[in-house]
């Protein structure tokens, strides 16, 4: 069974329907001894509000005291365009105690469309496209303290196994997501190969999808992904090794 779940929102995601609270109560009843509430940062149309961020990390303090389960104050930050610019300030990121990153067809229209026009050419399938992108998200991950990739390849196309190497490297866990998987059929193979370390994450968006990786536990099996390469399976993931 998976130890622990890193992505996983609450009500100050828009689109999701469980508070905190809710779902701490629904991990404990699940056995999981670890979780992490990473909801949508401002870029994503259903992100959280500016100023939010402050009352999340303070709730998941409070609550955490209450209850036998390890909390971990997280973000699901956007990658916004190929420049590798993401939505989290590093001054944000070092009031959590993980980042996770993922890359969204939807976005805040209003604040940020005019100057981010150049998001919507990220989602075009083409070779050029993919080098950019795949760039893309090595700059992130290179300028930020990004812990786990979460649904890579999903909305913008990109080289899964440059990602998964350079993952491998600064130990970065690439996810298999629970409601969506974006690497393609013939990339899987050679991102297995490059050893990196996967982690099952629900992405859930209410409290009783908490801790449901069964997509991801479904990939493991037809890829025969090795246990010892799923970094939150009959374990728990080490985030102190990020480098
Ligand atoms: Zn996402
Ligand atoms: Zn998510």
């Amino acid at each position: 069974m998976i130890y622990g779940d890193y992505h996983i929102h609450s009500t100050y995601s828009k689109d999701a329907i469980s508070t905190i609270e809710e779902n701490i109560t629904s991990a404990i009843n699940k056995g999981l001894k670890e979780i992490a509430i990473s909801d949508h940062n401002y870029f994503h149309g259903y992100g959280i509000k500016f100023g939010d961020r402050a009352k999340i990390n303070a709730e998941i303090e409070r609550l955490r005291t209450k209850c036998n389960i390890r909390v971990l104050k997280s973000a699901e930050a956007n990658l916004i365009d190929q420049t590798g610019l993401i939505d989290l300030s590093h001054e944000e990121q070092k009031n959590l105690d993980i980042v996770v990153l993922g890359y969204h067809k939807s976005y805040a229209k209003a604040r940020w469309l005019t100057k981010f026009v150049p998001h919507i050419r990220m989602r075009r399938n083409n070779p050029k496209t993919i080098a950019k992108n795949t760039q893309a998200y090595i700059t992130a991950l290179t300028n930020n303290k990004i812990n786990i990739v979460a649904h890579i390849g999903y909305g913008a196309p990109v080289n899964t196994v440059e990602i998964a190497k350079f993952c491998k490297e600064h130990n970065i866990f690439l996810e298999l997501n629970g409601r969506k998987n974006c690497i393609p059929d013939d990339e899987m193979r050679e991102v297995i190969n490059t050893g990196v370390q996967f982690i099952l994450n629900s992405d859930a968006h209410n409290y009783e999808r908490v801790g449901d990786v069964r997509l991801g536990l479904t990939i493991m099996e037809k890829y025969n992904i090795p246990e010892w390469q799923i970094a939150n399976l009959n374990k728990l993931p080490d985030f102190t090794k990020r480098c």
